[in-house]
């Protein structure tokens, strides 16, 4: 019987590749956890009714070890995110949901067209909330997810716990993505602990049934974020010929003002930048020189605190414009751009590395540290530094450097 067990053990290891060897180690993992629960204010009746019967979700740990090979271009991305039909429905939520919205508005200090959007990106208004068991989930990967994240799943699963403790949603409500993001706007529940409100006066912060407390409760976290009331995300800009490269950088921050008066820069669609404004604003190109370009004001930082994602905020902030029908962006995506796949991006920084220009690790993904090793080359090269790294530099560094194989005896 034990050998049997065994092998039906293995087998599931073998079909499924993860690290569960069977589910008493689940069961261990609950007792332990029980324990540490309790100690931290969760009811053992919360318990009983959560983890009785739970069963880890192999679904869950299949999407948590998936690491996308391919990352989409941004323009790709924006188009599906921003795209005419979601615009198309958004101005529809507007109509459906005018009152609503005005009064959340009015209450927070946020505009509705900020708050559609966001709505629009993380559900698609509520279309795609999730159907998870978001204490399943959370338990999954709190048990045996990628172990650099366990401790933060644990933080999650506990929060969820008293989300239902306290009667905002019940455990059968509680339903969301495979990560564990609660309803219409997606709130991990650490966020739902922390800046849900109660918009509908029932005395629960329901994000998934409630569309009054979950776009309330985004304006909320908008608002405590530090959101500017009537002021924009950003702006497609023009540069001046001969504009160096290198202050198109997040860490370079100056006053609107400034960036018109000192390098000339305007906004494409004429006019003066948002004036006005002292908040240090910076140039962004998110698809290198030949991109578009952008400057961000204090709201796309906000956005930022919501979802720490370049890519992100400015689709939120596209998709607010074309729901108040302002114009799309003017300048041409650099569609004949091959994305790097992770291997490459993590080649590239091993070539750039070896030459000279330390991008502080080799991990694949490019960061501040591997943009700025870019820049330096880029700019010692001739090409323009704006850090936005394609295929043609890789092929470059190819040709530049030589990687001597390792010898291991
Ligand atoms: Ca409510």
């Amino acid at each position: 019987m034990a050998r049997i067990i065994q092998l039906t053990a293995l087998f599931f290891v073998t079909l499924f590749g993860y690290s569960i060897v069977a589910d008493s180690d689940f069961e261990s993992w609950k007792t332990e956890f029980r324990q540490s629960a309790l100690r931290v204010g969760i009811q053992s009746e919360t318990l009983d009714m959560t983890f009785s019967g739970l069963l880890p979700d192999r679904k869950v740990l299949k999407l948590d070890a998936h690491q996308p090979e391919f990352t989409r271009p941004i323009w790709k991305y924006l188009e599906n995110t921003t795209s005419v039909e979601r615009v198309r429905v958004g101005q529809q939520k507007l109509a459906e949901h005018d009152e609503l919205l005005t009064r959340i508005s009015a209450h927070y200090g946020v505009d509705k067209a900020y708050l559609l959007s966001i709505w629009g990106m993380e559900s698609s208004f509520g279309k795609q909330t999730g159907h998870y068991s978001v204490i399943r989930s959370l338990a999954t990967l709190a048990y045996a997810g990628r172990e650099s994240r366990r401790e933060f799943w644990s933080e999650q699963l506990l929060a969820a716990l008293r989300i239902v403790q306290r009667g905002d949603m019940s455990v059968r409500d509680l339903r969301g993505s495979w990560a564990g993001a609660i309803g219409h706007t997606q709130f991990i529940p650490t966020t739902l602990e922390a800046y849900a409100v109660d918009f509908d006066g029932d005395g629960r912060r329901d994000l998934r049934h409630s569309i009054p407390d979950a776009l309330a409760s985004t304006a909320n976290y908008l608002a405590k974020s530090g959101w500017q009331e009537g002021q924009e995300w950003g702006e497609e800009v023009k540069l001046p010929d001969g504009f160096d490269w290198n202050l198109a950088d997040s860490k370079v921050r100056k006053a609107a003002q400034r960036w018109t008066v000192d390098h000339q820069i305007l906004p494409i669609s004429g006019g003066l930048l948002a004036d006005g404004e002292m908040y240090p604003a910076f140039v962004f190109l998110p698809a290198g020189y030949h991109g578009p370009v952008f400057v961000m004001y204090e709201n796309f930082d906000v956005i930022l605190k919501y979802n720490k994602s370049n890519s992100y905020a400015l689709a939120v902030g596209l998709l607010a414009d074309g729901l108040r029908d302002k114009p799309a962006v003017s300048a041409d995506w650099p569609y004949n751009d091959i994305a790097l796949s992770h291997q490459e991006k993590a080649e590239l920084q091993l070539l750039l590395s070896v030459a000279g220009y330390n991008t502080e690790g080799v991990d694949g993904k490019i960061g501040p540290n591997t943009q700025s090793a870019l820049r330096r080359w880029q700019s010692d090269v001739g090409f323009p530094p704006d850090g936005y790294a394609t295929v043609e530099y890789l092929k470059l560094l190819r040709q530049q450097v030589e990687v001597k194989p390792t010898i291991i005896d």
